[in-house]
């Protein structure tokens, strides 16, 4: 049989490491990107099982980091199945007004423009073998738009337009696009908040509990395989129903 193969940039914790944990319990061989995370975690869901790991050290920031990223794939494995794109960044929360010139270009530069060099060197690969499966994180904001969060909100909502676009631009080929966009899911971008205010985001909740990282690698499973071989340039919400807290 041959083995699938994944990469999941931004790979080192939270969303994107349960990604991983789901690719390989699914029975991926993937290749996984850090920046100034450690790989212990990582390397830790490999021991003892078939799938392969192959890292790769990428900043965002650098458009550089990612092109160099597709050519030390294209030179290690023959096929590429799927990308998803994690990395992600948020400041304390502030009105718009208060926010700096750096902080906005930090915020777009992480979420959005490394977004958009994934995604044209994924659809690249993609395109030229007529085959893959695109998958970006954005966030509930990125559709609902969050309050004192209005930079992050617009990043991930121009996730949301590019996946749309790039899924109108690749659909001939045979390459999917689609967004997840998580609620408040408990991670270390998430830390933050105290239980106060974990008790008022559970209550502005409808389905009334915190998000969990499995939650969102299981709609990430899900728009990987073929059982979504039908569907691109859509977002799943994994929020609980929530639209806002
Ligand atoms: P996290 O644990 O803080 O993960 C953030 C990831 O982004 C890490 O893997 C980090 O890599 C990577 N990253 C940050 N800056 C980078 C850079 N310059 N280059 C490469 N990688 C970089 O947070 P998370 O909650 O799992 O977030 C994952 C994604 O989900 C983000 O896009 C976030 O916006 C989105 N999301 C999260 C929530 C939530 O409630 N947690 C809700 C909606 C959307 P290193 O550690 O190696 O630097």
């Amino acid at each position: 049989m041959i083995r699938k193969t994944a990469l999941v940039v931004g790979a080192t914790s939270g969303i994107g490491l349960e990604v991983v944990k789901k690719f390989v319990n699914n029975g991926y061989d993937v290749f996984a990107t850090y920046n100034k995370g450690d790989l212990c975690d990582l390397e830790d869901i490999f021991v003892g099982l078939d799938s392969k790991l192959y890292t790769c050290k990428v900043d965002v920031k650098n458009a550089q980091d990612i092109k160099n990223l597709f050519k030390k794939i294209e030179k290690d494995v023959d096929f590429l199945d799927c990308v998803v794109y994690c990395p992600g960044i948020s400041y304390d929360e502030k009105m718009l007004i208060d926010v700096d010139d750096e902080e906005i270009e930090e915020i777009l530069n992480v979420n959005l423009k490394g977004a958009i060099i994934a995604g044209r060197e994924a659809m690249r690969f993609f395109v030229k073998r007529k085959h893959g499966s695109i998958i970006f994180i954005s966030s509930i904001y990125g559709i609902y738009g969050g309050a004192c969060e209005s930079v992050y909100s617009a990043s991930k909502g121009g996730m949301i337009a590019l996946s749309k676009a790039m899924a109108q631009e690749c659909g001939a080929f045979n390459v999917r696009v689609n967004c997840v966009a998580p609620g408040f899911i408990d991670t270390k971008m998430t830390a933050k908040f105290n239980e106060e205010e974990r008790e008022r985001i559970i209550e502005s909740t409808p389905l009334k509990r915190l998000g969990r990282v499995d939650d969102v690698a299981n709609a990430v499973g899900f728009l990987a395989s073929e059982e979504s071989s039908f569907i691109t340039g859509q977002v799943i919400e994994v929020a609980g129903g929530a639209v806002k807290f």
